[in-house]
């Protein structure tokens, strides 16, 4: 086996691995990244972080935006969360699913109490994408009905239902997928795929075309519809007011479970608990991972309805994982919970959603002719790029790779020059840091992307 810094690929490839610290080293000859093409991969070497920041081996200190992967809500590093993974380490670090142990018990009241309508059972998961498998799985056993219609325009994660399930390009490699599945497409009043003029006619027409879909796909077969409330890394993009309750209501006309998929906004992101909540909706089941815990232990799983639970009563759930409510993860989330309470910090979320976000993307929109778009809730926003904004052209090509994505690279390494750690995706910047950002950093944060702007500005006709 040639592990040689020869065998490393050269053309725009990372340095050479003998220059490189041991990490970066093993890194490279080692570990296999997600979503990646690994001959010009060259990740940063991250060696700590604190609050809204994390640093890198180098020493140098970077705004997290992306709070990884939309995922830390309260900061890294946070004492009262170290302190009960700790104390829990000391006590019981693992056990079997089929035992209750205390810190799974109250993780799952705590989650139940602050989960909306009769969500009171959870069964739980090592992160979302199974948290998708189960409550799909669930979701069939309780109608006895096979189809899942699920939303273009979405991620749900990368197992095999999951990425299935997924409307965007990341399934593409693994088609033909599982069985079972139709898509639909859901509200994005900037490029409605409805021609609708206001948001309310684009409410309607996509309310209209799930019917529709609904209707060809055959009602009476479909177990359930699977979407995001406040759709995340396919664009940070919030339905209409109405669209969600009237989704509740097909569902209820039709008895399909609505499954809402709040992995990346449940738990504080949108200024609630649950994306949800702002819409007084109630899905049948909820998915969640990050947030719940902030990502400081995999966790995830599915919250369900009564009624569902009730299907489990006399007959058993024919599903497992063998960390399933681990202990660990599980104390993690009893923390977090607790923090997110005694903190304000989903209030807070709100707040400066509301007070100083909407406001500044929308001056930053005025001032940049790159800017199509800005849209989002709480402390998830994205802003859309586009080459022109009479034709909404996107400032690059839908998937762009190479050559294509210069605009957008060009944008994030002016981020990164400033210190801040964008979250780009496709034509798009998604603003998520972690939720506990105070205001001046928020403030400092968009005056560096307001800056960065410059450089997308010059790919812009006229
Ligand atoms: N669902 C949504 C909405 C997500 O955003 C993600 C991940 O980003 C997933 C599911 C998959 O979660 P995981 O990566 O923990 O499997």
């Amino acid at each position: 086996r040639d592990v040689s810094p020869d065998a490393v690929p050269s053309a725009g490839a990372a340095p050479p691995v003998a220059a490189k610290s041991a990490a970066a080293r093993d890194d490279r000859l080692h570990v296999l990244h997600s979503w990646s093409a690994h001959g010009a991969l060259d990740p940063l070497v991250v060696t700590g972080a604190s609050g809204v920041h994390f640093h890198d081996e180098s020493g140098r200190r970077w705004l997290d935006f992306s709070s990884q992967l939309v995922n830390v809500n309260v900061g890294h590093q946070h004492p009262k969360l170290i302190a009960a993974i700790k104390a829990q380490a000391e006590v019981l670090c693992t056990v079997a699913p089929y035992h209750a142990n205390p810190a799974t018990s109250e993780a799952a009241r705590l989650i139940a109490e602050v989960a909306p309508g009769d969500l009171n059972r959870v069964f739980f998961t090592n992160g979302g994408a199974e948290a998708i498998e189960n409550a799909i799985r669930m979701a069939r056993l309780h109608t006895g009905r096979h189809k899942v219609l699920t939303a273009y325009r979405s991620y749900h994660g990368a197992t095999a239902g999951a990425i299935t399930a997924t409307g965007d390009p990341r399934r593409w490699a693994s088609e033909p997928g599982a069985p079972g599945f139709a898509r639909f497409w859901g509200p994005y009043p900037y490029r409605s795929a409805f021609h609708a003029a206001t948001a309310h006619e684009e409410c309607e027409r996509a309310l209209a075309h799930l019917a529709d879909t609904i209707m060809v796909e055959g009602g009476q077969g479909i177990a359930a519809i699977v979407l995001e409330p406040v759709i995340g890394s396919s664009g940070v993009l919030v339905p209409p007011d109405g669209y969600l309750q009237g989704v509740r209501a097909l569902c209820d006309k039709h008895g399909i479970m609505l499954i809402a998929d709040e992995v990346m906004v449940g738990f504080g992101r949108c200024g609630e608990w649950f994306a949800v909540d702002r819409w007084k909706v109630v899905p049948d089941l909820i998915t969640f991972a990050k947030g719940v815990n902030s990502g400081y232990v995999p966790l995830g799983g599915v919250i369900m309805s009564d009624a569902i639970a009730a299907s489990f009563e006399s007959r058993a759930y024919p599903g497992g994982l063998t960390y399933s409510g681990h202990p660990l993860a599980c104390a993690a989330a009893v923390a977090c919970i607790g923090i997110y309470k005694d903190e304000g910090i989903i209030d807070h979320a709100r707040r400066l959603g509301d007070e100083v976000i909407d406001p500044a993307l929308q001056a930053i929109q005025k001032r940049h002719p790159s800017v199509g778009d800005v849209r989002g809730l709480g402390v998830f926003w994205a802003i859309e790029l586009v080459r022109d904004r009479n034709t909404r052209e996107p400032l690059v090509p839908f998937n762009a790779s190479g050559a294509d994505n210069a605009p957008m690279t060009m944008f994030a390494a002016a981020c990164k020059q400033q210190g801040l750690w964008p979250f780009v995706v496709g034509n798009r910047l998604h603003i998520a840091p972690p939720l506990i950002i105070d205001e001046q950093t928020m403030r400092e944060g968009l005056a560096i992307i307001d800056e960065a702007l410059a450089t997308a500005d010059r790919y812009c006709v006229g």
